[in-house]
């Protein structure tokens, strides 16, 4: 009889174990979501901050669709376009404006600066300048690069290639070989 109540109380102590475990399971799990979701919702936050296209470019969304990933940025004014905007001619990526800008008009490049996987800031100038035309002046170039394998060495070196339109083609080359002696001088 005694042995009976014995093995009662202990299945009756061992199931009151595993409830509180479960228990125990249960809260921590609830605590481990609660934690989780206050970090989706932070992280919800920011993505949201970040989805002004106008505030903050470079995020992939076309400038003329707002809806529409960029697959691409335009050579000349370098924001990012969608599939349907962006055409390409000559390895030229345009959107619809400079595409007009660029069939318009007769191209010469200004520069043939070679840099190699060991220096490949020699070619940093013309990208600053560039960008500098640009913003500062709204003339519009692109840049193409033309890559040659070294056989002999095993590297690639790069072309940097900055196309000017024809009339801009005698002040801009001037302008571009200040502008790199300005860059030097800065070191
Ligand atoms: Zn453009
Ligand atoms: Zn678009």
């Amino acid at each position: 009889m005694n042995q009976t109540i014995d093995t009662t109380l202990m299945v009756i102590i061992i199931l009151l174990l595993v409830l509180i475990l479960i228990l125990v399971v249960i809260a921590g799990l609830i605590f481990v979501n609660y934690l989780k979701s206050n970090k989706q919702q932070d992280s919800k936050k920011e993505v949201a901050e970040e989805e002004n296209p106008v505030t903050k470019p470079g995020i992939g969304v076309c400038k003329n669709h707002e809806h529409k990933n960029s697959v691409g940025i335009c050579a000349i004014c370098e924001e990012e376009y969608c599939v349907d905007c962006l055409k390409q001619i000559d390895k030229v990526n345009l959107c619809p404006e400079h595409f007009n800008t660029f069939a318009d008009n007769i191209w010469h490049p200004i520069t043939n600066q070679r840099t190699t996987p060991d220096d490949p800031q020699d070619g940093v100038y013309i990208y600053k300048f560039k960008q500098h035309l640009w913003k500062e002046k709204g003339i519009p170039s692109y840049i193409l690069n033309e890559y040659k394998i070294q056989v002999e060495n095993d590297y690639i070196e790069t072309y940097v290639q900055l196309h000017v339109k024809e009339n801009d083609q005698e002040t801009l080359k001037k302008e571009i070989a200040k502008f790199k002696g300005s860059l030097t001088n800065d070191k």
